[in-house]
C-alpha cells in the first residue's frame, strides 16, 4: 500500500541516544559503562576506540598515534569515519551512550547528520561539570600513558578551546542537560539517570 513503508518500518526507541559531554576527566567513561548497561545500548568512546587501534597497529592506530599522545585531536573527518561505521552497527540501533564524540562543532554537525540520514535526532546532550583543579588532580592520578601534567593541560585547553561550545550548541536545540560532576561516582549516575529521563 502506498504511504505504508513508514508505518511499517520498525519502531525508533525514544530517548536513549545520548551524548556525553565533559571535560577530560570528567568521569565520562566510567559513567557511560554503567548507564549503558542499565539502558541496555551500547557505551561507544571514540577514545578507546582510537586507543584499540593504535594496540593493533592498525592503518587508523598509525595514524592517529602520535596526535593522540600529544593531547591534540584527531581530524574531523577521520573521526566522521570512525563513528559513521561504529553507529552504523546494529546494537546501535536503538541507541547509545556517546563518550568523546563530538568533540569540535564540526562533529556535532556530522553527528547530526549521520543520525538524520537513519530518520533519528539526539535525544539528550548531558555535561559532566567538574572543577578544574580536581580534573588535573583525577587525571594525573590515573596513570595512563598519555597522562603526563602536560599533556593533560593542553588537553584541557583543547576542551576550552574546542569542545566547550558544544554546550550552547546543544542548548540551542534544547536536549542539553547539566549534570555536577563533583560527587561520588553512585550519586553522579543518580543524577545522570534523572537527566535521562
Ligand atoms: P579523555 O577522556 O582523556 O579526554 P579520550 O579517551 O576520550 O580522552 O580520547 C583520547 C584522545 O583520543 C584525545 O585526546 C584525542 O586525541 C583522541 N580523540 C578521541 N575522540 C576524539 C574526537 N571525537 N575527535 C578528535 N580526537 C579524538
Amino acid at each position: 500500500m502506498a504511504g505504508c513503508a513508514a508505518a511499517e518500518a520498525e519502531p525508533v526507541a525514544e530517548g536513549k541516544r545520548i551524548v556525553l559531554l565533559g571535560p577530560p576527566g570528567s568521569g565520562k567513561g566510567t559513567q557511560a559503562g554503567m548507564l549503558a548497561a542499565e539502558l541496555g545500548v551500547p557505551a561507544i568512546s571514540t577514545g578507546e576506540m582510537l586507543r584499540d587501534a593504535v594496540t593493533l597497529g592498525s592503518e587508523l592506530g598509525k595514524r592517529v598515534e602520535g596526535i593522540m599522545n600529544s593531547g591534540a585531536l584527531v581530524d574531523d573527518e577521520t573521526m566522521a569515519d570512525v563513528v559513521r561505521a561504529r553507529l552504523a552497527r546494529p546494537d546501535a540501533r536503538d541507541g547509545f551512550i556517546l563518550d568523546g564524540y563530538p568533540r569540535t562543532l564540526p562533529q556535532a554537525e556530522t553527528l547530526s547528520s549521520i543520525l538524520a540520514d537513519g530518520g533519528r535526532t539526539l535525544d539528550r546532550a548531558i555535561l559532566v561539570d567538574v572543577p578544574e583543579d580536581e580534573l588535573v588532580a583525577r587525571a594525573l592520578g590515573r596513570g595512563r600513558a598519555d597522562d603526563t601534567e602536560e599533556v593533560v593541560r593542553e588537553r584541557l585547553r583543547v576542551y576550552h578551546e574546542k569542545t566547550e561550545p558544544l554546550t550552547g550548541y546543544y542548548e540551542a536545540r534544547e536536549v542539553l542537560r547539566k549534570v555536577d560532576g563533583h560527587a561520588a561516582i553512585e550519586r553522579v549516575t543518580e543524577r545522570l539517570r534523572e537527566a535521562i529521563g
